[in-house]
């Protein structure tokens, strides 16, 4: 269950939003929340909830291109969030006049869909089918385009798991659920239980490790190789599934994070960093996202300079002939780890 796992949550405050006391973590209705020991205030983090629309227009369907974080540069249905108090109809209606230009009527709801790879909050969407009845389109607000596409020309960097499941609901409605596309899109939600927010990392070399495992796809087997580390390696070292990096392989993932795993465990991360590698294969620097964290709190890698040392210590041992060419924080690892996904989705037939 998604819950049990640590979900960053940039709204979760430190303080108590009454008394101004620091918030301390208790349970409450069966979950840890912040509480405020003071003055009894409990903060209960929520899902977010969004509206869009499936606007049909020349026997396509128009799109918009984020012009920011997250995915920026990935297309979505026009969609915003659900302002306090206002209706999620009046939403969609709002959003996608001031994204595309176009003066729509909503005709049904074409579904309800969830997602938690936005990091700034899980949501639900509710997408509805409409039509245009009124203006030009153009793209503006956070839209740096917009444009029609038709059901085979709908792009595989499509924005957001919940989006994706509508788009291929709208697919299948044309009646190219077959088509490679619509498989395409729901590759892309295969890299872990909210990816590019929470990924699976499959375990190769688990820290404290002093000779190097591969695995195998030929043999299913993880392998030891004849490679020895000058140390023990300071991270869980592996790699994120159904995602496809520059050197052809799966991305790569290092987990400088607490508990004993041994070679072929399956954990679930969340990314806080990544390591550039001046040869263009990153590694994405990850915490667990369960209880085997001895950092449940950090959101960021900079928040942990030791383990970061270790992890340039070590490389720079082990790897002297290729340079670390810097370092980046956690929405540049989700970008990276987004970007894998989408093409390895992308190579899918
Ligand atoms: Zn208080």
């Amino acid at each position: 269950m998604l819950h049990e796992l640590i979900l960053p949550d940039p709204g979760e405050p430190a303080y108590c939003a009454r008394c101004g006391g620091p918030l301390v973590r208790q349970e409450r209705g069966g979950r840890q929340r912040p509480v405020c020991p003071a003055c009894g205030w409990v903060y209960y983090a929520k899902t977010a909830f969004g509206a869009a629309t499936a606007i049909e227009l020349d026997g396509g369907l128009v799109l918009v291109q984020r012009a920011y974080e997250p995915y920026a540069g990935w297309w979505m249905l026009p969609a915003g969030f659900v302002e306090y108090g206002e209706r999620a109809d009046e939403t969609a209606v709002r959003e996608a006049e001031e994204e595309t230009g176009l003066v729509v009527a909503l005709d049904d709801l074409l579904g309800l869909y969830f997602g938690a790879d936005d990091p700034r909050n899980p949501a639900h969407l509710a997408v509805y089918r409409a039509r245009a009845v009124g203006g030009a389109l153009r793209a503006a607000d956070d839209a740096r385009a917009v444009r029609v596409f038709r059901p085979e020309e709908v792009p595989v960097e499509a924005a957001f798991a919940g989006q994706r499941a509508a788009l291929r609901d709208w697919l299948a409605a044309q009646g190219t659920e077959a088509a490679p596309r619509t498989r395409q899109l729901a590759a892309l939600d295969l890299a872990g239980p909210a990816p590019p927010v929470l990924v699976h990392a499959v375990i190769e070399n688990p820290r404290g490790s002093t000779r190097r495992v591969r695995y195998d796809a030929a043999s299913g087997r993880f392998e030891p190789t004849s490679v020895a580390f000058p140390w023990p390696l300071p991270a869980h070292y592996g790699y994120i599934p159904a995602t496809l990096a520059v050197d052809g392989a799966a991305l790569d993932i290092v987990v400088p994070d607490g508990g004993v795993l041994s070679a072929g465990a399956v954990i679930v991360a969340r990314p806080v960093g990544v390591l550039y590698r001046a040869d263009g294969d990153h590694k994405i620097v990850a915490l667990r996202a369960d209880g085997g964290t001895a950092h449940p709190a950090v959101h960021e890698l900079a928040a942990l300079p030791a383990e970061r040392e270790a992890l340039a210590r070590w490389h720079a041992a082990f790897r002297p002939e290729v340079a670390i060419s810097g370092w980046g924080d956690a929405a540049a690892a989700r970008r990276t780890i987004a970007a894998a996904q989408a093409a390895w989705a992308a190579a899918r037939p």
